[in-house]
Parts: structure tokens; sequence; C-alpha cells
């Protein structure tokens, strides 16, 4: 017997993928750098299907029906081209390399295009869900060519989460590196969403006063609304929870220093490279930055804060209602920026991303996973050249809806001297993107001034440029 796909890498990931795979009904080959993980696989899990065990990269490739399917599921670059490397070299053309890992786009597109030279295709997939979803359905974003979707396309439908509605979440994403790009940008509106939930938890805390618990309750209560979300659910678990060791809040025993692997720091750097602005993405990279530089806020500890620090009960007791209309406006800001890096990327390298279809496959199996997403996959379903899914009725209604607690939230914050950098920056993107006129006009004045870079004007074609260190008169330029 020969197996329909492999997978080699049997970590966590590379092996609930493997399982998942065989409960499917999919007879999968197995195969690890280190054999000893492979027959621990087959020991553990061998009787939860077909499973071909592969104690040799050759063993591996001669135990896959052609053309051949191999999933990669190891530690992101230098690993992952060592890997390739091994495979490529046992592989034929018209076979298939898929790297499941959380591989950097600008790799996944050098990768393919130098596996295309030799006759192979490689399909840099985004998998989102962390381990339990890569065992009961993760989302799924495949990048690659056309024609290795449709081998593909079935088998990781198959053992992708399926939305409520029953469609799998996973769909062709686009070229080459267009997988991991778009599985890149949902790392970074994980980033900003997260950042924002504990905003939230912050400053119900810190202004109102709340406990944890009470707040987990709170949250609880949001996740029977419009904020319902896989974060949100999550939220109230861990608010809830009590430290066995202190009979406290656990919440209070964590260390305050957040930690990053990477993908959203490079959401926020890919964007400045496309000059897409992702603001509340940023500062939730940022804010993680900031809680880890231990030396610094020690340093600073001792800063004059405002006089008053809590608010005063009356306010309080709005002040959750006010919390969840600035956490869900400023949560449609952050997704909006990220589906604009998503548009900015798919125009560079004309990828093709259909915007809608990556709300569509978010819905389920990823830690992004809301009901909210339903409504960004209808915005575009309405119109998919939409500049900003701020315009679409449903979200300008909320938008306006929510801004007069928004900005007391905003305002609250800086008044009690509780951090709230991404419901800031959410509510400076709005206001920016909404403005008549922005004070660029004063900075192109100023560049103008100490460079002679030129400026546009609004009543005239050209570039133009004032004489300041002479007359005053203006020239055109060039
Ligand atoms: P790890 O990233 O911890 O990688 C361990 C695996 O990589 C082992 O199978 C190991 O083999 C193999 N490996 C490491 N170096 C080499 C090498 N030079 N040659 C061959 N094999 C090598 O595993 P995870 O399962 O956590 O993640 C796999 C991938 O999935 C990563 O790219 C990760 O970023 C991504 N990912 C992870 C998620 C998660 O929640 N963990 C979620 C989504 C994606 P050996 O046993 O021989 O050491």
């Amino acid at each position: 017997q020969q197996a329909r796909i492999g997978v080699t890498g049997l970590a966590v990931m590379g092996r609930n993928l493997a399982r998942n795979l065989a409960r499917h009904g999919h007879p999968v080959a197995v195969h690890n750098r280190t054999a000893a993980r492979t027959r621990a696989f087959i020991e553990e899990f061998g009787d939860e299907g077909v499973f071909l065990p592969a104690e040799s990269i050759q063993q591996f490739a001669d135990s896959l029906e052609r053309p051949r399917r191999a999933i990669i599921m190891v530690k992101a670059g230098a690993p992952t081209d060592a890997v390739i490397d091994e495979l490529a070299a046992v592989l034929e053309p018209g076979d298939m390399i898929v790297d499941g890992g959380n591989a950097a786009f600008q790799d996944t597109r050098r990768r393919e295009a130098a596996l295309r030279r030799r006759g192979l295709h490689f399909v840099g997939t985004g998998i989102s869900g962390g381990e339990e979803g890569a065992l009961n359905g993760p989302s799924i974003m495949p990048g690659g060519s056309d024609e290795a979707y449709q081998a593909l396309g079935p088998l990781l439908e198959d053992i992708a989460a399926k939305a409520d509605d029953g469609t799998p979440c996973c769909t062709h994403v686009g070229p080459d590196g267009a997988g991991h790009f778009v599985k890149m940008v949902h790392n970074g509106i994980e980033y900003a969403d997260m950042q924002l939930i504990a905003e939230a938890y912050d400053l119900l805390r810190h202004a109102a006063g709340l406990r944890p618990a009470e707040i987990a309750e709170i949250f609880r209560g949001w996740n029977e609304g419009r904020l319902e979300s896989y974060l949100i659910e999550i939220t109230a678990e861990v608010l809830a929870h009590t430290d066995a060791a202190t009979g406290g809040p656990f919440v209070d025993i964590v260390l305050d220093q957040a930690e990053q692997k990477g993908t959203g720091r490079w959401t926020v750097q890919t964007a400045l490279d496309l000059g897409a602005p992702v603001s509340g993405i940023a500062e939730a990279v940022f804010a993680r930055s900031l809680s880890g530089s231990a030396e610094l806020r020690a340093a600073a500890r001792g800063l004059p804060g405002p006089g008053e620090t809590w608010l005063d009960s009356a306010a309080g007791d709005r002040f959750a209602d006010d919390v969840e209309q600035a956490l869900y406006a400023s949560k449609i800001v952050a997704y909006a920026q990220g589906f604009n890096e998503i548009q900015a990327g798919s125009a560079e390298y004309d990828w093709g991303i259909d915007p809608g279809a990556m709300a569509a496959i978010w819905r389920g199996g990823c830690i992004i996973r809301a009901r909210f997403l339903d409504r960004i996959k209808e915005a575009y379903d309405s119109d998919p050249h939409r500049p900003t899914i701020l315009t679409d009725p449903h979200f300008s209604d909320a938008l306006g809806d929510a801004q007069a607690a928004w900005r007391r939230v905003v305002s609250t914050a800086a008044e009690l001297g509780v951090p709230a950098p991404g419901f800031s920056a959410a509510l400076a993107y709005y206001d920016a993107l909404r403005a008549e006129r922005l004070p660029a006009a004063l900075i192109q004045g100023l560049r103008d001034y100490f460079g002679a870079h030129t400026y546009r004007r609004t009543d005239r074609e050209g570039s133009f440029h004032t004489l300041w260190g002479g007359d005053r008169s203006e020239v055109p330029a060039g």
C-alpha cells in the first residue's frame, strides 16, 4: 500500500496533522529526522489510522503515491531549507512539497521559484490553530500553483476546520508566498486583538477597580454578543482561573512581560515596506517589546502620574459598556488595517488574493476565529475592491454608535494614566481617515523649507518649491 500524503517532522504540529489526515481516512507516510520519534509516534497513535512509517527520506518518498504530496512540519528557517533539499533530491517532477511551518513569505517565494525550476511544486501553507487545531481542524492558507492546489486542495479542505455554515476553512490563497503572507498578517491581527483585550481588562481593573473574577464575568457576557470569539472566550477562562500556589488570581502571579516569536514583527516590518499603515498591529508589537524591557521599566517606575487614579462610581457603572464599545470599534480598525495590508501585498506581488475569502477561512480553526468575520466576508462580498471595511454600512454604523463611548474610554485612560496604545491608535487612525484635511500639508511645507523636497498644490497640477531663503516666491519644481 502507498500513502496518499506524507508528513515529515513529527513534533506537536506534524504529529497532529498526520493524525488528523489519518482520522479522515487518508493513509499517511510519516517521517522524522530522529527516527526514534517516528517509532514513538507509531507506538502511541498507530491505531488511529493507516500510517506508513519511514526511517529514511528515500523510504518516505518511496511510500508515497504519485504525484507525491509531502508536508514539511519542521522549525522555520534553516531547518526547513535543509529538509527541502533532502526531499527535493528524492522527488520527481510533478511532485509537491508543502511547507506548513511559519515561514517568512519571502523565503517561500525564493523556495517556490527554486523548486519550480526543478519541476517541483512548492506550496507554502499557513496553518493556524496551534496543536489543537492541527489535530481537530485548523484554518489552512495554502499558496502555490493552481495545479498543486487541484491535487492538494481536497485533502486539505477535508482536514480543515469547518465554519458554522459547513464550508471548509481552507482556500487557495494565491501563488508562491501568498499563503504564508496571509498567515503572517493573521498573526499580526492576532497580536492586535490580544492587545486590545488586554487593554480592556487593564481599564476595567485599574480604572474601574474590578477584580479579575468580575472581569471574567464581563468577558463571558461579551462573548454572548457581537464580540463572540475564541479569544474573548479564553480571556474569561484565564481571568477566572485561581493560582493553586497562592490562592489568588492566576493573572496576578504571571510575570507581565509578553513574549513573541516574530510573525507580528514581520507583519509590521512588511507593512512598513508596503507603506500600509497598520498602527494597531504595530502598537501591539511595541507593547510586547515595552513589557519585556525590564530595565527600562524599572528605571521609569517612579515617574509622576495623575493625581486621580480611579473612576468615580457613577462613571464606573457604565464603564464596562463603554469599554465593550471601544473594544469592538478598535477591533474593527485593527482588522481593517490587516486586511488592507493583505490587499497591499496582493497588489505588490500580483497574487490576486480575495480578502473576503480570507475572512471566510478564518471563521473556524484559527486563534482569531470570531462571529465578526462573517461581517468582514459580507463587506468584501458586496464590494471586493472596497478600500476599507470601515465604509461597509455595518461597520460604519457600529463605529458611529461606538464613537462617543470609544472617545470616553480613550480620554479616561489618558486622564487616569492607564496605558491604552491600541485603543488610542485605533481611534487616531479612524479620525485621520475621516479628516477633511490632515496636517501632512504642514509636513510637506517643512520638508520643502529645509530640504527643497517640493510639494503639490490643491488647486493646480505639478510640483512646486518656495524660495524660503530668498523672496519666498513660488517656482515650479524640477
Ligand atoms: P518545532 O518548530 O519545535 O520543530 C521540531 C521539528 O523540527 C522536529 O520534528 C525536529 O526533528 C525537526 N527539525 C528541526 N531541525 C531539523 C533539521 N535541521 N532537519 C530536519 N528536521 C529538523 O515543531 P512544531 O511542531 O512546534 O512546529 C512546526 C512548524 O509549525 C514550525 O515552523 C512552527 O513555527 C509551525 N507552527 C507551529 C504552531 C504551534 O502552535 N506550535 C502553530 C502553527 C505553526 P527532530 O525530532 O529530529 O529534532
